[in-house]
């Protein structure tokens, strides 16, 4: 109760990378603060706003208190070709330090808008990869929240790494080895289990989210305690930082069905279409193949994927963004893959409500690139996971996934693509190996019914996490009250700070009866 009512008090602004991995679950976590009673703004881009605007209006109509704000971005100053604002429209490599150059840049549009509300926000909560948050919110005296979007698995490891002097010891990326002063045993190399913005020229964008995390008032961490928590107290403590695990965030809508639908970009396909398709299918028959919003394989490997996926003989849903690339929809259209399949095989080409086919019934599997949002997404709705990692911390999920929960299969990708000899032209698994791989998800005898009870199972808690008496539950209340005590205390710092900036009154001041106002000086007023 007195976390309502300090929650009813409280304004946050939330700062999402741009990329969709990591505006959706901003977007989850504004839906949670405003359903304790917050008022929450997510501010972004006006491409990235015009995309998640569907997932906002549907928490409005739900009666909660959550708004878009659009500040500029300003990718064409540094080379960027107008309308590109989001990480899954960087078709070249070449293009990634001048987008973050641009998102960089939104610290003075930020700090503009923040300047400009008629007061100033409770608490900024900021994605670990927008550093520059940090200036906006020093200027300014508001208390600052960094999230996680990635495991915590993953942070922790390569923590450890860092400390250990690691990365700087290891010549050979591929070389294997196990990662010191760990909770569990993990062997992992340099080319798998890498920080972000480990590239050439990124250097000081590297340092700034180390400085920006170092320096936040908290670590807020989509996960909950049942499958990280030692990795949460471990992170902490290694960081001497308040960390609170408030997800899988993916959990508080899991009976939302239309915002389930309209999460991300707009699905290029009506949910009701696909849930029709699965209500024709037994229970857990149906294998769900997503690489994320940013993964795209290459044509080799989608067709062997084509190939393989037909040849298993399980029903499945492919999220296939790759039938955009002419290679692949022209092997797709001169083969006739669609109509050959269309008995028991659904393409969507293009963005896939994904949270609605997995938590259909028919759902009994997930080929899935591991990204962190995917990875709980599995875990939410007790979707085993054929795992297919690619690069960044999707290696480390699908550790998580298969070594310590034991809801995955390995699908038997062990390096980035970039690694993979010019002659396997980008192949890592035939269609004999899809086969195989999907073969022992889908049917696993004993072992496989075993690993779909321990979904279901992890699945439970979940959402029991995210329950009133669940563990996130809890740490999302500690964060409202912390915030509330925080963001009172800045405030009379600021207007501490006012009062000693303000000239001492002139005489006439003093000795001023006529009532007259005196006008206010714009350089001295402070928002609170
Ligand atoms: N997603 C979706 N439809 C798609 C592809 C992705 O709804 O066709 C959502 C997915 O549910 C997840 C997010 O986009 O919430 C992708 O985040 P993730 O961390 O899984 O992967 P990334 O895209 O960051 O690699």
């Amino acid at each position: 109760m007195a976390a309502a009512s300090a929650a009813k008090e409280l304004h946050f602004l939330l700062v999402p990378l741009v990329a969709q991995g990591h505006i959706i679950p901003m977007v989850d976590l504004a839906r949670l603060l405003a359903g304790r009673g917050a008022r929450v703004t997510v501010v972004t881009t006006p491409v990235n706003a015009a995309r998640n605007r569907a997932a906002v209006e549907g928490a409005r109509r739900g009666g909660l208190a959550v708004e878009l704000a659009e500040i500029a971005f300003t990718g064409p100053e540094f080379g960027l070709p107008e309308g590109v604002q989001n990480m899954d429209q960087l078709v070249d490599i070449a293009m990634y330090l001048a987008f973050f150059k641009a998102v960089w840049n939104m610290e003075a549009a930020l700090e503009a808008y923040v300047r400009a509300l008629p007061r100033r926000p409770d608490c900024v909560v900021a994605d670990a990869c927008n550093p520059w948050t940090a200036a906006v919110c020093e200027h300014l005296a508001i208390p600052r929240l960094v999230l996680h979007c990635p495991s915590v698995y993953f942070l922790l490891a390569i923590h450890c790494l860092a400390k250990h002097g690691v990365y700087d010891r290891v010549a050979d990326q591929l070389e294997p080895f196990e990662v010191p002063g760990f909770p569990v045993r993990a062997v992992v190399n340099t080319a798998t289990c890498r920080g972000f913005f480990q590239w050439p020229g990124a250097e000081k964008l590297a340092c700034d989210v180390v400085d920006g995390e170092a320096t936040a008032d908290g670590l807020l961490l989509n996960t909950f305690r049942d499958v990280e928590g030692v990795f949460v107290d471990a992170y902490a403590s290694a960081l001497g930082l308040r960390a609170w695990a408030i997800g899988p965030t993916c959990a508080a809508r899991l009976d939302d069905a239309d915002s389930s639908a309209s999460r991300g970009n707009r699905a290029v396909v009506d949910a009701a279409r696909i849930v029709s398709w699965l209500d024709a299918r037994p229970p857990a028959s149906v294998l769900y193949v997503s690489f994320g919003s940013l993964t795209h394989l290459r044509a080799t490997q989608a067709i062997e994927l084509a190939r393989g996926l037909e040849e298993s003989g399980w029903p499945f849903v492919w999220a296939i963004k790759e039938a955009t690339a002419a290679a692949v929809s022209e092997w797709l259209d001169g083969e006739g893959y669609e109509e050959r399949v269309s008995d028991r095989g659904l393409l969507v080409r293009g963005w896939a409500p994904q949270v609605t086919i997995l938590s259909h019934p028919a759902a009994g599997g997930f080929l899935t690139h591991c990204g962190w949002n995917a990875t709980l997404e599995a875990i939410s709705h007790g979707v085993p996971a054929l795992t297919w990692p690619n690069f960044s911390d999707q290696f480390s999920s699908e550790q998580l996934l298969v070594d310590v929960l034991r809801v995955g299969v390995r699908s038997g990708v062990t390096v980035p693509p970039m690694f993979l000899p010019a002659e396997a032209e980008g192949v890592q698994l035939t269609s004999d190996g899809v086969v195989k791989a999907v073969t022992e998800l889908m049917d696993g005898g004993d072992e496989g019914t075993a690993r779909r009870a321990r979904a279901k199972e992890l699945a439970a808690k979940a959402r029991a996490a995210m329950e009133e008496g669940g563990s996130s539950h809890a740490d999302l209340t500690d964060v409202i009250g912390y915030v509330s005590e925080l963001s009172a205390k800045k405030r009379q710092e600021r207007d501490a700070g006012e009062t000693a900036q303000q000239p001492p009154p002139s005489p006439a001041e003093l000795g001023d009866i006529s009532g007259d106002k005196v006008e206010a000086d714009p350089a001295l007023s402070v928002q609170s």
